[in-house]
């Protein structure tokens, strides 16, 4: 199966209208559908929320101003994959159970939630994790809790604390979209498990929302793995993106973990992006990465980097009940 670990479905559903269970909206990709047909198994849900400056970017006047107002949108997106009857994954057990049992039809959830504002305060992350989230990342832009893009810092005091209750939960850390001195902090203090969920290379596109070699290379020796984004702008300083950047950014990212067994995909399709800036006009076409990988990689390294590698970190990394 292939795992997709970044899509912003129920941002997608509650922010712009597109939803899940119907085709895909004209101009976008992603629906139960079509990653079904594309043999996606299991995908990272996202819990994403816009903060008021970024109304414009991202084309939405669903954006929050206070953390009550983002809780309330995350909210609304665990609920809403709960009204698909998106299948959670929420433990090691679980996942074993459907890696075992997955036929192609089947499509599952780990919670992602990007940008850390809805928890209100550390104190509550009990709550988000009875709801199904198991990975964090702490910043999107500027958060209450890490500087992020564009938006140089560290962790603040709060950000700390979070990392601290994260730790006691058995959350998985993700870095997307941390800024450099954020990474720096999470490196210092965190202990637990450790992914990038959607980053490309920055040697290959610069920019602070592209990660370092040193990073990749520092994530694989704590046993973590790597996404790469397919948006245009996270593949490309300029022009339109093909598969061939996405490979680009895999060898890459496999040369700075000494090993691809460290990278894996993190598409972010339709995450505020259409397919003008995407690498490819169907979600089906992720059959043609698979050979495009080939040249560069063993067979058994083309599965894992399309899926295997995220399942053995989430075996390693979920709580075990
Ligand atoms: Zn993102």
């Amino acid at each position: 199966m292939i795992v997709d670990a970044h899509l912003d479905i129920g941002w997608n559903a509650i922010a712009h209208g597109r939803g899940f269970l119907q085709p895909p909206a004209p101009g976008y990709l992603v629906s139960r559908q079509s990653l079904v047909a594309a043999e996606v198994g299991l995908i990272f849900a996202t819990l994403y929320t816009a903060p008021a400056h970024a109304e414009r970017s991202m084309r939405t006047r669903f954006v929050y101003e206070t953390p009550h107002e983002a809780h309330v949108i995350a909210t609304a997106q665990v609920n809403y994959y709960r009204s698909c009857g998106l299948e959670m994954i929420g433990d090691r057990a679980s996942l074993s159970a459907y890696v075992r049992g997955w036929r192609k039809g089947r499509l599952a959830a780990v919670l992602l939630m990007e940008g850390a504002d809805p928890i209100v305060t550390p104190s509550e992350l009990g709550a988000w994790t009875e709801r199904g989230v198991r990975i964090i990342g702490p910043a999107w832009g500027r958060t209450r809790y890490s500087g992020g893009t564009n938006a140089p810092g560290g962790l603040t005091e709060l950000g700390r604390q979070l990392l601290k209750a994260m730790r006691r939960k058995k959350v998985i850390l993700d870095l997307s979209h941390m800024a450099d001195q954020a990474v720096a902090d999470a490196f210092a203090m965190w202990r637990g498990p450790i992914m990038a969920s959607h980053s490309n290379a920055r040697e290959l596109v610069p920019g602070d929302r592209q990660v370092t070699a040193a990073t990749v290379a520092e994530v694989a020796r704590r046993g973590g793995i790597v996404g790469v984004s397919f948006y245009a702008h996270h593949l490309r300083a300029r022009g339109k993106a093909t598969l061939e950047d996405v490979v680009k950014h895999v060898v890459h990212h496999a040369k700075s973990a000494g090993g691809p067994e460290h990278v894996g995909i993190g598409t972010d399709l339709d995450g505020g992006f259409d397919t003008r800036y995407a690498p490819l006009d169907d979600v089906s076409r992720l059959k043609e990465l698979r050979a495009r990988l080939r040249l560069h990689f063993t067979q058994t390294q083309v599965d894992g980097i399309m899926g295997g590698n995220w399942l053995s970190f989430l075996e390693r990394s979920l709580p075990e009940t």
